[in-house]
């Protein structure tokens, strides 16, 4: 058995990426740990995270259906970090050797570390588009905060874009945010230097592009939290642009590598990383 163990709860698990990027990235850095998959079920997850320290786990990742369930359990239990407290959701868990929890959230920061590094955008004082207002556009969008000058966010489920809207501004100077409906769609996304898509749209090679390309217009970044695929028709739309645009392997990269730095203490080997996720995802 390896010295440490480490793992990602959900339900269900099978199809993750994460094994090969952090087994990679222990085993460059000599590291004694290995990276396992949980599948738990969410009446089991309290019983999961009571025994962690007693089954030999130093570090979890957490995933649909748990971060808010995790993130209650650890309010009563342990210790969370800001990010994850404005956010009200836990994708990483570290556990010390007396069981004590402190809960993190990586995605709002791996999104930032990857759209500053891999795609070249700052996103303080600019206008922002986000397609979706599910989990995934909740944890940038909580995490990008006061930093741009405005953020539009749009969903087909108007009471998710209700109900971001409403928590953003417990936190955030609600003026920032501003829900789009269909009608005035194509005028703010003309406003904006980026375009955020966070729906699933785009997750099977025959989905279609979630907007139209007519309405992409020249100079704006975009990036597409699918990444399950090299490209999906977004990206390849605003690349025949020539607008900079990217797929959100790099989020998912960044959120892991920093998942990683949390549990280990040492800098994460990025480049290993990567190599990991691509070679999986074929
Ligand atoms: P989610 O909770 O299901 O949220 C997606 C939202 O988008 C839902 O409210 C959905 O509405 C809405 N939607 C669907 N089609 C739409 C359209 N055409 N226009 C506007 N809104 C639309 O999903 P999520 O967990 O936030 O994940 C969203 C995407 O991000 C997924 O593709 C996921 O794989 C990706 N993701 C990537 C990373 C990464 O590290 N790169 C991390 C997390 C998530 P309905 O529910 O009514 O369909």
């Amino acid at each position: 058995m390896a010295k440490h163990t480490y793992g990602l709860i959900g339900h269900p698990v099978k199809h993750s990426l994460s094994p090969a990027m952090q087994n990679a990235a222990f085993h460059a850095l000599g590291i004694d740990a290995e990276y396992l998959l949980y599948d738990v079920e969410p009446e089991k997850l309290e019983n999961f995270l009571k025994n962690a320290t007693a089954n030999n786990i130093s570090g979890l990742n957490v995933t649909i259906p748990h971060k808010i369930q995790a993130k209650t359990y650890i309010e009563r239990k342990g210790t969370l970090d800001e990010n994850a407290a404005r956010l009200g959701a836990v994708n990483t868990i570290k556990i010390a050797e007396d069981g004590t929890l402190c809960g993190y959230n990586t995605d709002g920061p791996g999104f930032y570390r990857s759209l500053v590094e891999d795609l070249g955008f700052e996103p303080e004082g600019k206008n922002i588009f986000v397609l979706g207002a599910g989990g995934a556009a909740r944890a940038c969008i909580m995490y990008l905060g006061n930093g741009p000058k405005r953020i539009f966010v749009s969903d087909i489920d108007k009471t998710k874009t209700d109900d971001l809207k409403a928590h953003y501004k417990k936190y955030y100077d609600e003026r920032r945010l501003t829900v789009v409906g269909e009608g005035d769609f194509k005028d703010r996304l003309k406003e904006c230097e980026l375009l955020v898509n966070a729906t699933p749209v785009g997750l099977k090679e025959s989905d279609p592009s979630p907007i139209d390309a007519s309405l992409l217009h020249h100079g704006l970044y975009v990036y597409d939290l699918v990444y399950n695929r090299p490209a999906t028709e977004l990206v390849r739309k605003a690349n025949s642009l020539k607008l900079h645009a990217m797929t959100g392997l790099g989020m998912l990269l960044c959120q892991g590598a920093i998942a990683f730095e949390i549990w280990t203490g040492a800098k994460a080997p990025v480049a290993v990383m990567r190599k990991a996720l691509k070679e999986a995802l074929k």
